[in-house]
């Protein structure tokens, strides 16, 4: 049992729809102060009036400082403080390198990428305020350990993010802040149904566990990274994907 977070203040970004939803659900039922944020409006009314518990949002733009700044500023106005940044948002369109135009690249990579950095940049006086702080991005198995075509732009953003991952865990300790991220499979979100039911019956059938998982797999894995628990675990990223990647063979997920 982890000792409760309720009354923490708590941000998930791209929290009005799947992963970070989920994670938002895992910390709200735990009592936490929750904000989410992300760009739709409407999304984010509707999400906040679902999920448990005390919950507000604030429309935020994860790839634009002004917008960052202002969101994690106001929050933490808004909630006593900030105690555990979940910085989720993400995008993946999937194009291959030839037909890829770059500034499809640059999308993703600031959407990704150069929102970690400036939701942590954003996040700093306020853990500097408190003497302790929490932050747990959200990457992928995509880009660190697999590939997929289509995805070169985002799995270079993900595998990004925990390059920055390790100096950002250096840097956040004179703040007796921890900094770790979760590294998902393939999680049933909306913006996995997209991808069209052949897709996911193929990723089904290529995990061990042999379904996808939920949102809450991963806002639990999040809620450890956050918790009293894991006060001396920093720069690390944990796997959350039904055993998807250790396969080593077609024929070996066929012996199951
Ligand atoms: P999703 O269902 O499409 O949700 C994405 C969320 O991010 C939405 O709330 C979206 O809201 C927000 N967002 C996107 N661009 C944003 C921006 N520029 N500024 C602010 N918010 C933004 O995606 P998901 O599957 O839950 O993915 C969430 C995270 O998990 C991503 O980092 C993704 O890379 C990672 N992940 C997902 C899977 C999976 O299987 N689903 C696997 C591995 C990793 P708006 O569009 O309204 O802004």
């Amino acid at each position: 049992m982890l000792t409760s977070l309720k009354g923490k203040s708590v941000i998930v970004t791209g929290g009005s729809k799947g992963i970070g939803r989920g994670i938002a659900t895992v910390f709200a039922n735990q009592g936490a102060k929750v904000t989410i944020a992300s760009r739709n409006e409407a999304d984010l009314a509707k999400a906040a009036k679902e999920l448990p518990g005390e919950v507000r949002y604030a429309v935020c733009d994860v790839s634009d400082w002004a917008s960052v700044k202002a969101m994690v500023d106001e929050t933490a106005a808004a909630q006593g403080g900030l105690d555990v940044l979940c910085a989720n948002a993400g995008a993946f369109p999937q194009t291959k390198i030839v037909d890829m135009d770059p500034t499809e690249w640059d999308g993703v990579m600031a959407t990704n990428l150069r929102s970690s950095f400036l939701c942590v940049k954003a996040a700093i006086p306020h853990f500097e305020k408190a003497g302790k702080g929490r932050v747990v991005l959200t990457s992928s198995i995509t880009g660190p350990i697999t590939g997929f075509p289509g995805w070169s732009h985002y799995g270079a953003s993900k595998a990004g993010q925990l390059g920055f991952l390790k100096t950002a865990a250096m840097e956040l300790s004179r703040y007796n802040t921890t900094i770790n991220a979760v590294m998902p499979g393939n999680i049933f979100t909306e913006g996995l149904q997209g991808l069209g039911q052949e897709y996911l019956d193929t990723m089904a059938a290529s995990i061990p566990l042999r379904r996808l998982g939920g949102v809450e797999d991963i806002g639990n894995a999040a809620l450890f990274f956050a918790s009293v628990e894991a006060a001396y675990i920093t720069g690390q990223q944990i796997v959350v994907d039904g055993g998807q990647i250790i396969p080593e063979s077609l024929e070996a997920i066929a012996e199951i």
